[in-house]
């Protein structure tokens, strides 16, 4: 990872110095083991700050919303595939962009790491290729990464960028034949009983911080329909048909548009897996349109046409 932080940190400060962007947008070291932070550069002599490991899970894509200025951003996969969507989604041009390609190996699930170290306190992590070192004031132990990826990154098909004006290195092979939609078959096979009690008892402990919405950067109208007090979409308490109608509405908002980034599901306080929606709602589009979100620059979203052999069931 040392030669990618070093590659990002000379590009990043090659388009500052030669003009070729205003400002580069990546990440530096958190200030907390295995959280990563976005930071925003304009002083070429400030790029050192910028480093890259397996703990950048936050989609830098939140931070190019109709901006004016010419940017440089870092993007694995997913993230090139969200600001696809954004171009398409006319909340930046593509020519506004610089983007340094990054090929994608995955992101550490910092959840299962705790669980590996017994929630003991973490200090540092160090990472060398595929193995990575928990160190703790009395503990020290390694991992091989794969077995504790996050769970989109473990089931990703798309690690490398789609769109890019540059790579940090060569691309990494795809994985083939990825069983994507396992948990998803598992709940549709569920009958309608089975899956409210499911879906209730996942919500159960949501405390409505919309730290999920904030973390996505599809979520990026004005005032959300959470927010709204006249017309008030959806009422404000914890109550579990305000709690669902939140996570039902916001899943439908995102479909054909999620590049399951796992963002969101990153940053929920309480380890909701909010992918279980989108990521229904990303197999349907999937079957019903074979699309997914972000790979294309030409061809617009399924929900955006209409092509008269469309699926058409649900009218009729
Ligand atoms: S979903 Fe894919 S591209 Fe995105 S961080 Fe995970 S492995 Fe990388
Ligand atoms: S809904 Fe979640 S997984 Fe999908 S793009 Fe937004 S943050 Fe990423
Ligand atoms: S981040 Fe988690 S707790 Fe907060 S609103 Fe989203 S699902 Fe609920």
């Amino acid at each position: 990872m040392r030669e990618y932080t070093e590659k990002i940190r000379e590009t990043a400060k090659r388009l500052l110095k030669d003009g070729k962007v205003d400002v580069f947008i990546g990440y530096k070291k958190g200030s907390v083991p295995m959280m990563n932070e976005p930071v925003l550069i304009s002083d070429p002599e400030k790029t050192d700050l910028l480093y890259w490991d397996s703990n950048c899970g936050l989609n830098l894509c939140n931070y190019l919303t109709k901006r004016t200025d010419r940017i440089g951003i870092v993007a694995t996969g997913c993230n090139s595939r969200n600001i696809v969507t954004h171009v398409i989604e006319n909340q930046i041009k593509r020519e506004q962009l610089h983007i340094v390609g990054i090929p994608c190996a995955g992101m550490i699930d910092y959840r299962a790491v705790q669980r590996a170290v017994k929630f003991r306190e973490i200090l540092d992590i160090e990472e060398d290729n595929e193995r990575f070192t928990v160190k703790g004031g009395d503990f020290e132990e390694v991992f091989d990464k794969k077995d504790l990826l996050q769970e989109n990154c473990a089931t990703c098909s798309h690690c490398n960028p789609v769109e890019f004006d540059e790579m940090v290195a060569e691309p990494v092979e795809e994985p083939q034949g990825v069983e994507s939609y396992r948990d998803v078959t598992e709940i549709e096979d569920m009958d309608s009983e089975q899956r409210w009690g499911f879906f209730n008892e996942m919500t159960s402990s949501c405390i409505r911080c919309y730290a999920c919405r904030n973390a996505c950067p599809l979520c990026y109208c004005p005032t959300c329909f959470v927010d709204e007090s006249k017309p008030q979409w959806v009422g404000k308490s914890i109550d579990p048909i305000d709690t669902m109608t939140f996570h039902f509405l916001r899943a439908y908002h995102c479909a054909g548009r999620c590049t399951d980034c796992g963002a969101c599901e990153r940053v929920c306080p309480v380890g909701i897996p909010v992918r279980q929606f989108t990521k229904k709602l990303n197999k349907d589009v999937l079957e019903l349109f074979s699309w997914e979100a972000g790979l294309s620059l030409d061809q617009r979203p399924p929900l955006d046409v209409y092509k008269v052999d469309d699926y058409n069931e649900f009218i009729k």
